[in-house]
């Protein structure tokens, strides 16, 4: 993911997905007095922990990962590990789109709800996500102690 980092574009869309950023810094801010962790990783903000784990549990239906701007949030180092890939296509998918990335990812998945298809694996932005980078299921042991 180095050649992310060395695009001419990479500093312009970061400061054009900076809103999404914050949110995802927001976050991290509200539950770090809880045990939320942050680190920089190849220019990207990764924020993990029990609360973290507990938030995507409660409010994105158990997923393993959520991208906003340059952030993602996620269970433990371990699934960040596994959906890194997944989720810096998101990243370059936000560093595009900007603020419009989260109202044009829901209006995709009402377009393809609305068709018949299932909102999340049909949406065209994880169609590409998943097209490059697979998330492989954890094992049961990682699973339970991430
Ligand atoms: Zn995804």
């Amino acid at each position: 993911m180095a050649s992310l980092l060395q695009s001419p574009l990479f500093l312009l869309g970061s400061v054009w997905t900076l809103p999404n950023t914050v949110l995802g810094l927001t976050a991290w801010l509200l539950l770090f007095p809880l045990g939320a962790r942050c680190r920089l990783v190849r220019g990207v903000f990764e924020i993990e922990g029990r609360p973290i784990r507990l938030l995507l549990k409660s409010c994105f239906g158990g997923a393993m990962g959520v991208t906003f701007g340059q952030t993602v949030l996620s269970w433990s180092e371990a699934t960040h590990r596994v959906a890194r890939d997944h989720e810096r296509i998101h990243v370059r998918q936000y560093l595009v789109w900007g603020p419009l990335f989260l109202p044009a990812y829901g209006l995709a998945s009402l377009w393809v709800w609305l068709r018949g298809g299932n909102p999340y694996y049909d949406n065209p932005f994880e169609r590409q996500a998943y097209a490059v980078a697979c998330i492989l299921p954890l094992s049961e042991s990682e699973e339970d102690n991430p």
